[in-house]
């Protein structure tokens, strides 16, 4: 055996005279232990010598209060010690033969009763020993304290044995012991020794020692190695989200799929407290598209969604999935205690909103029956339309409102840079929306087995919950230009193959729910305000988390800024511009009755550019750049600018950008879609500029060709950040961008983008009144040796003409409607004024992990 190392001890014993520090004699040969206290008991002294030939020091006291100080040093010499150094704490525990029975050990109260700290001091004996070792039961770290008690007879006993070893009592003293040894384990002594110590007991400790020791010197490397790794990329390790990020996202999930039975409900079942007003209300907001889930109690959404629910299982075709009234609020209670109410935008509020925007959209598109007179005309179905079968509705419905079960509030791009057992999980590919779409199955498989047993619905409901990764946006544009052609073609679907008709299913149910998912902002103003607010005070959260970890921004945008409007505006000009129009254009070609969600995301795009006019202009005489004199050439870009020229700028992976300028033009056959659908290289796709109108874009114009330096993008996993040379590059070009409000993406026409995330952060990485645009760019992590990124820059118009083109383009806005904006943008300004303030508060319920609330709103 191992020599058990540097072992010290405490010892407590009434009859120490003198509290003191004894050690070895062979380390200190001059030095007798005992020298100042001669009238220590002889008993004492030898025991302490033996014991000295295991420990290297021993503290001898007779107060607990100097024992347990002791103990506690020694402690926390050794947690600052690179070894792991055993501490024995001996205690003297007197058992008396001749006391009644039950009162033989000292002291007479019960072991088990819970001294305080301050009472700690008066104990002694077993007593002392339970306090010691419920210490360590308790204590996290290496356990490195061995509590040994020392048991000895009363005084009078000792001398009434000694003079007749052979008397009745012998035997009494004997089970007395016996009593003793006992109760003092069930005290949590790791050994009991007999008092005087003798000689061939002591070996015991060593072994005790050693094993301590051992188990300690394991625990501490293993922590020590779990430390580093997580050094590396978790700081804050221990707080709740980390910790829900860490280790419950997947060990739960993992628990739920292999051992269904041992999962516990996390809801009760009740009846909903909705009163029957509220129900009629609900019932009469539902197939609205100003519907605001904001407004609702948590069980007035259960409640709606119930509703909408039932509403798609009225119909015939699907009554083999349906469910009965009990069964479905059971299904909407477990969705919802699914989701985390740590999250501020991604929870079960925007399951609800996005359930009823899909429910909303079925029901313009006739694909749903009318629902409380929604639509109020009625429509014939789109052809496109008739591709959806009630049960497609229903699958896409029960996909709806599971999406996002479980999200965390941070994106997939933070999981992924920081290895988070998710994205290891599922190899960094749509991590979040594969988490969902597991977790869902899950509450499926428990509350709606019908749906989970079910391939083909299982089917759907995967792809659409997958198809919400905004990484695979646009292989979803380029998939819609595809279904836009066929259409075009050919309007009557029934003439469509079978498996046409399959695959472009499946895919309209995908394009149904992204724009559902991102309808919040195509909802009318106020709602889409709102949205907009949290979903910020959410990215601000990861902002901070990002900062605390000291990681790179996985943000879309950066971190945002509480409270900057000009950058929450070009922002969400951003968003609108690059995402949302394509997508909401592209699905109402396809879905004409759903032109309506089109022109309210123009006009919110207008609100959000009125209000990035107002702060540019306000932020004007601050801005010193804005005071340089400004070339001819650049002046020239400016007007190229505002008449809504659109430059792009494409990497051809000969390591050139190219700067290329297009005119907006009038086919209306170009979109994004049609951008990335191009195969050629050297055909110049269109892009969606900030402040178009119309929803179609031009074939492009290349007006001229600049080389200048290479994007500096790399092909890693992590976040590219855009550094000013990036932006520099376009001003060598003579093109100042910083006076306008741009948008810039990059997208990847050569390869499939699924294993693709887009980051957005502004040019100027300090923000503030400098702050101009936003970009977006993909990062590549594919294998594939060859990729090109092409990056647009979209102007929204200048800012100093008062009127952005935005604006210009809309003649149709009647001046109640512009009333009611500049109404909206006075809201707006002071709504994101107020978010600073609200960022204290916000840090101090930061991942605090709160019950679900009855009313949250
Ligand atoms: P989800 O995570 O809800 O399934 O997918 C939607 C994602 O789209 C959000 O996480 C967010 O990244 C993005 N998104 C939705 N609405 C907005 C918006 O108004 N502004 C911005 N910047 N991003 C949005
Ligand atoms: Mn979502």
């Amino acid at each position: 055996m191992a020599h058990p190392g540097y072992v010290s001890a405490v010892y407590i014993d009434d009859r120490v005279q003198t509290e003191r520090w004894v050690r070895r004699r062979s380390l200190d040969l001059t030095a007798d232990p005992f020298a100042g206290a001669p009238d220590e008991a002889d008993a004492l002294r030898e025991s302490v010598e033996l014991l000295l030939g295991v420990c290297h020091q021993i503290y001898l006291c007779r107060s607990a209060k100097s024992f347990l100080a002791t103990l506690t040093d020694l402690n926390e010499q050794t947690e600052n010690a690179s070894h792991c150094a055993p501490i024995f704490a001996f205690v003297d525990v007197v058992f008396d033969p001749e006391a009644p029975a039950g009162h033989a050990v000292q002291p007479r109260d019960s072991i088990s009763s819970h001294p305080t700290i301050a009472d700690a001091e008066d104990l002694h004996g077993v007593q002392l020993l339970a306090h010691v070792a419920s210490d360590l039961h308790i204590q996290d770290d290496a356990k490195l304290t061995i509590p040994v008690a020392i048991l000895r007879p009363a005084n009078h006993a000792v001398s009434k044995t000694s003079s007749n070893p052979h008397s009745h009592d012998c035997g009494k003293w004997t089970a007395c012991m016996e009593a003793a040894l006992v109760r003092c384990v069930d005290a949590g002594a790791v050994d009991v020794l007999k008092h005087p110590v003798d000689r061939s007991r002591v070996q015991a400790l060593t072994v005790h020692a050693y094993r301590v020791r051992r188990a300690a010197q394991k625990e501490r490397n293993r922590f020590m190695g779990v430390k580093k790794s997580r050094k590396q990329s978790w700081v804050g390790v221990d707080s709740e989200p980390y910790a829900y990020l860490r280790e419950a996202m997947v060990s739960k999930l993992m628990k739920s799929i292999c051992n269904p039975e041992d999962v516990i409900d996390e809801f009760q079942d009740r009846e909903l407290h909705v009163s029957d007003e509220r129900r009629l209300l609900i019932d009469r907001k539902l197939g609205d598209w100003d519907f605001s889930a904001h407004d609702f109690s948590d069980d007035e959404l259960i409640y709606a969604s119930c509703a909408m629910l039932k509403h798609a299982m009225s119909v015939p075709e699907v009554a083999p999935w349906r469910l009965t009234d009990g069964e479905l609020r059971v299904f909407l209670l477990a969705s919802r205690a699914a989701y985390n109410s740590f999250v501020l935008y991604h929870n079960f509020r925007h399951a609800v909103d996005v359930l009823q925007s899909v429910f909303s959209m079925l029901l313009h598109i006739g694909a749903l029956p009318p629902y409380e007179c929604i639509p109020s005309t009625p429509v014939s179905a789109s052809p496109i339309a008739s591709l959806l079968t009630p049960f497609d509705c229903l699958a896409l419905l029960i996909s709806a409102i599971g999406h996002d079960v479980g999200h965390p509030g941070v994106n997939n791009v933070f999981l992924i840079k920081l290895n988070a057992p998710l994205a290891q999980l599922y190899n960094d590919n749509s991590v979040l929306e594969a988490f969902h779409c597991a977790a869902f199955s899950q509450i499926l498989r428990r509350y709606w087995p019908a749906a989970f047993k079910d391939t083909r619905m299982r089917k759907l409901l995967i792809s659409s919950i997958l198809a919400t990764d905004m990484g695979v946006h646009f292989k979803f544009i380029e998939r819609m230009a595809e279904l836009q052609k066929k259409y075009r073609e050919s309007g009557n679907v029934s003439d469509w193959s079978a498996q046409d008709q399959e695959n472009y299913r499946t895919l309209l149910c995908g394009l149904l729910i992204k724009c559902a998912d991102i309808s919040n902002v195509s909802r009318p103003w106020q709602i889409a305000e709102r949205w907009t607010n949290i979903l910020q005070e959410e990215f601000a959260r990861q902002g901070e988390m990002e900062k605390e970890i000291g990681m790179e921004t996985a943000l879309f945008g950066g971190p945002p800024e509480l409270g900057n409007l000009l950058k929450l505006a070009t922002g969400q000009i951003g968003f609108m511009t690059v995402f949302a129009l394509p997508l909401f254009e592209g699905v109402a070609e396809l879905c004409p009755q759903l032109s309506f969600a089109v022109q309210q995301i123009q006009s919110n795009r207008s609100i959000w550019q009125d209000l990035a006019d107002r702060e540019k202009r306000l932020s004007r005489p601050r801005d010193s750049r804005s005071s340089r004199p400004v070339s001819p050439e650049v002046a020239d870009r400016k007007n190229q600018i505002a008449a809504n020229k659109i430059t792009i700028m494409v990497d051809d992976s000969k390591q050139n950008l190219h700067r290329r300028t297009l005119e907006n033009g009038s086919s209306r056959q170009s979109s994004l879609g049609r951008v990335l659908s191009s195969s050629s290289r050297d055909s110049l796709p269109s892009i969606p500029r900030g402040g178009l109108e119309t929803r179609t874009q031009s074939a492009s114009t290349d007006t001229r060709t600049v080389g200048t330096p290479a994007s500096p993008v790399t092909k890693a996993t992590s976040v590219v950040s855009l550094d000013d040379s990036d932006v520099d590059a376009g001003d060598d070009d003579g093109c100042v961008f910083s006076s306008h409000s741009e948008v810039e993406t990059s997208v990847d026409v050569s390869r499939p983008p699924s294993s693709d995330v887009y980051v957005m952060r502004d040019h100027h990485s300090g923000g503030g009144p400098d702050y101009d645009g936003i970009a977006a760019r993909r990062i590549d992590d594919d294998v594939s040796k060859s990729y090109r990124v092409m990056t647009a820059f979209v102007s929204t118009g200048p800012s100093s003409a008062g009127s952005s083109p935005v604006e210009n383009d809309k003649p149709h806005l009647a001046h109640e409607a512009v009333s009611r904006r500049a109404r909206s943008t006075e809201r707006a300004v002071s709504v994101a004024r107020g978010l600073t303030r609200k960022k204290s508060r916000l840090r101090l319920t930061f991942w605090r992990r709160r019950p679900p609330t009855q009313m949250s709103n």
